[in-house]
């Protein structure tokens, strides 16, 4: 039996994970199949408090899972695929066995949407990608494509100008959503050419299976046209990753779990944090913020359980 399991190793399991283990409540953190969450196929983080250069986005993730080790928290690389809150202890399936536990506190993050067309799948790893930072340097003096208009798109977009040779940036509308800060380095850098109120309809490969081109159509004037480029960098936001929860603890139609007074679910010892909740912000500081309040309030549950004997 665990005192606390934390699922997810972003910035929130891991900042759960930090304030859990100097509660003496030595958490187990089953990593997932993306260990250190977004954060670690980021590249520069501007805005978390405290780095006034920045500081590398894997490099932050480092740092949190050190420190959280260093005052006894536990690390599986176990992926959760199941949960049961029917028995007295809330249990989770990690890896095909089941691990009971006192507290789970849920931080599984969000994984990258993709646009859902036809040999989608195939084509990862092949020319389709969601990862600038992993796969952007593959990509040297040829022209690639960013798809979205938030901040992922704009950073990725910037990213990859140090290696290709044109980065379109296709939007579906004719405004980006990314911020202004981000929009203004955009617009400047000279290697970027955003394509308007465009959506990809078709990717086309070549005899190889390789991405060569994608098909485009103009949502304003139904105009279609092929853009040869030899990646696909999608970047048009995220879905949480709740499946093993779906059905059992309350979500939003989008799959997104329900957390009261920031890090509570419904159900007695479990507590949620991060992107897996979160539809708003989506910002390393919120997600280490709810992250932090998920394990103050599974300390104080733990207490109580305690003192009722
Ligand atoms: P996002 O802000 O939700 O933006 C997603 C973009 O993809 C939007 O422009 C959206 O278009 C477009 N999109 C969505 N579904 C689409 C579809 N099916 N086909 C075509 N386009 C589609 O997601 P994000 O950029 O991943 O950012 C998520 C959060 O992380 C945000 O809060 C962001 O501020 C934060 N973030 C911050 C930084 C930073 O500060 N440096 C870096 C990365 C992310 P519409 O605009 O038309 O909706």
């Amino acid at each position: 039996m665990e005192k606390v399991i934390i699922v997810g190793s972003g910035c929130a399991g891991l900042t759960a994970a930090i304030y859990a283990a100097r509660a003496n409540l030595s958490p187990l953190v089953l990593e997932g199949p993306q260990p250190g969450g977004q954060l670690s196929t980021t590249t520069l983080v501007e805005n978390f408090p405290g780095f006034q250069d920045g500081i590398d986005g894997p490099q932050l993730i480092l740092n949190m899972h050190a420190q959280a080790e260093k005052f006894g928290a536990r690390f599986s690389y176990a992926e959760v695929t199941d949960f049961d809150m029917s028995n007295e202890h809330v249990r989770v399936k990690a890896d095909d066995e089941w691990l009971d536990t006192k507290a789970l506190i849920i931080a599984s993050g969000a994984s990258a949407r993709h646009l859902g067309l036809e040999d989608e799948e195939k084509l990862i790893g092949h020319g389709l990608t969601s990862c600038a930072t992993c796969d952007g340097a593959f990509y040297k003096n040829v022209p690639v494509c960013v798809i979205g208009g938030g901040d992922s798109a704009a950073e990725e977009s910037l990213f990859l100008t140090r290696f290709a040779s044109k980065v379109y940036l296709i939007h579906r509308r004719d405004q980006m959503r990314a911020s202004k800060i981000m929009q203004g380095r955009v617009f400047a850098n000279k290697k970027i050419d955003p394509i308007w109120n465009s959506i990809v309809t078709n990717y086309m490969t070549d005899e190889k299976g390789e991405m060569r081109a994608v098909r485009l159509r103009n949502v304003k004037t139904n105009k279609e046209t092929e853009l040869a480029v030899a990646c696909v960098f999608v970047a048009i936001g995220h879905d949480p990753n709740t499946k093993a929860y779906q059905g059992k603890l309350e979500t939003d139609p989008e799959g997104y779990l329900i957390a009261r007074n920031l890090a509570q679910s419904k159900h007695p010892g479990v507590f949620i944090a991060g992107d897996v909740s979160d539809r708003v912000y989506k910002q390393a500081v919120t997600a280490a913020g709810m992250g932090c309040a998920a394990a103050i309030d599974a300390e104080r549950y733990l207490s109580e359980l305690e003192s009722h004997g």
